[in-house]
């Protein structure tokens, strides 16, 4: 299986080489040349598989020959060992035909633990075999960076740097990730919001002689491996829905577009998905452009979904590539476009995104009546994120069953959930003297070659 950049100047890669670099050096994502895809037959077999034996069946074509399967299994059963539930992601039901996947029993209580923990593990294996060491960078709006550390920390060939913005997340994805005591976790306090933390991180890796030095590695969503690892859930819940033989929809909690991109991989894979609803907060760039045809930038702000406030969505260019038939010239003009601000998408490549996705936006006052109204109804608290996507989904439901995404644990973001319902969503036991433990952080500039330096000194 080989990789190829979504803006078509980028050397082919293999599935290890696509996963330590990231993204690529023309500023491009890598993507698989072609997608496998799975019969009726193997779908339906995943029907009573452990979450692990599943995630094997469905991610195993993307990895080529950079593992064995023996060792690709070793690495699934490490990544998903510290996950709170048996099930992995378990399915609740909110509704006739509604239901919420709970994607938050790992261990920094978010979805990101999925593709973390196995990101984690597959960095491990790929690096102790090499001898090489690397430098992760990682720029978060909050649940990300907590998930790199929790998956990286304490790993003998691996620093990892994590820009969050200053101020801008909640008190327990700061203390997620400034409590970790190992010396190979650096917590970066960026004085800017998240798109100048992931404008940050573009540039170290577009700086080739930077990148060399500190041996540059990402695990952002723009990681190849990070978006696979997700795939695998849309293939259980369906199926524990009754897919192959009969369509499940989905609505998706919507940032940087990693997560519903994934879904996106597991319908083309050949899961029988019939809508794919984008749901965004306020800051609705996505759904703006499946309204109107233009991708126009605005300035972020702050939700009480954090972890969804971004006006720049970078996995949506795999799928801009994609509706442009794969013309890496085509994505890489309107990634110049967007520069000044913004690009509008041709009437074809509109046409279908709109067969495949739909989308809907939810406001501040219409997340929290979400979270009151579903506490109220079901006895179920919601986080924000993943009220954002009920909120949504609810103006989506038909007779074919539609899952909600429940992306992180009410207990992440306490204050917006007792203020929408008056319950205090309490930390799990594991989590509980979380706000006893120490914190280890640096407050930086939103500046390139400070952030630079720092890094190059850190690692001295
Ligand atoms: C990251 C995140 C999202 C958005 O996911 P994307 O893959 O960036 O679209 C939604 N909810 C929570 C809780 C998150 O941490």
């Amino acid at each position: 299986m080989r990789y190829i950049s979504t803006r078509g100047q980028a050397p082919v890669l293999s599935f290890e080489q696509a996963m330590l670099t990231g993204l690529a050096s023309d500023g491009g994502l890598y993507v698989p040349e072609t997608i496998p895809t799975l019969s009726a037959d193997e779908i339906a077999g995943l029907a009573g598989k452990s979450y692990e034996e599943a995630a094997f069946i469905v991610m195993r074509p993307f990895i080529g020959d950079t593992f064995t399967d023996a060792e690709f299994k070793e690495i699934i059963a490490k990544a998903y060992a510290g996950f709170k539930h048996d099930a992995r992601a378990p399915l609740v039901q909110l509704g006739p035909n509604h239901f919420l996947l709970e994607l938050f029993h790992g261990p920094t209580l978010a979805f990101k633990d999925f593709a973390m923990q196995l990101i984690g593990q597959l960095f491990q294996a790929a690096l102790s075999r090499s001898g090489k060491r690397v430098t992760i960078v990682g720029a978060t709006s909050g649940d990300t960076g907590s998930a790199a550390i929790e998956a990286f920390k304490g790993l003998s060939n691996v620093d990892v740097f994590i820009l969050f913005p200053h101020g801008r997340v909640s008190d327990v994805q700061r203390r997620q990730m400034t409590t970790p005591p190992e010396a190979n976790v650096h917590a970066l306090a960026v004085e800017g919001d998240f798109d100048d933390c992931q404008a940050a991180l573009k540039e170290m890796f577009a700086d080739i002689a930077f990148r060399d030095h500190v041996k540059l590695a990402a695990v952002n969503s723009i990681n190849w491996a990070r978006v696979l690892a997700q795939v695998v859930y849309y293939f259980t819940s369906a199926v524990s829905l009754g897919a192959p033989h009969r369509e499940v929809s989905f609505t998706v909690p919507t940032g940087n577009f990693g997560d519903i991109f994934a879904g996106y991989i597991a319908k083309r894979m050949g899961l029988p998905i019939k809508d794919l609803v984008i749901a965004t907060n306020q800051n609705d760039i996505l759904h703006r452009t499946m309204v109107t045809g233009a991708y126009t930038k605005e300035g972020v702000t702050p939700s009480i979904s954090p972890s969804m406030d971004i006006q720049v969505s970078s996995n949506f260019e795999r799928a801009l590539f994609d509706v442009y038939d794969r013309e890496g010239a085509a994505i890489a003009q309107l990634m110049t476009e967007l520069k000044s601000g913004e690009f509008k998408i041709s009437q074809g490549a509109m046409d279908r995104l709109r067969d495949t996705f739909a989308s809907g936006r939810a406001s501040e006052d219409e997340t929290s009546a979400t979270i009151s109204a579903m506490q109220a109804r079901t006895g179920e608290v919601l986080c924000p994120h993943t009220a954002v996507a009920v909120k949504v989904a609810e103006e989506h439901l038909s007779d074919v069953p539609m899952v909600s995404l429940a992306t992180a644990h009410p207990a992440k973001f306490p204050a917006a959930v007792e203020a929408a319902c008056g319950i205090h969503p309490a930390l799990p036991v594991h989590m509980a003297d979380l706000f006893e433990r120490d914190e280890r952080f640096t407050v930086v500039a939103n500046d390139l070659d400070g952030l630079k330096s720092l890094i190059k000194e850190r690692l001295a």
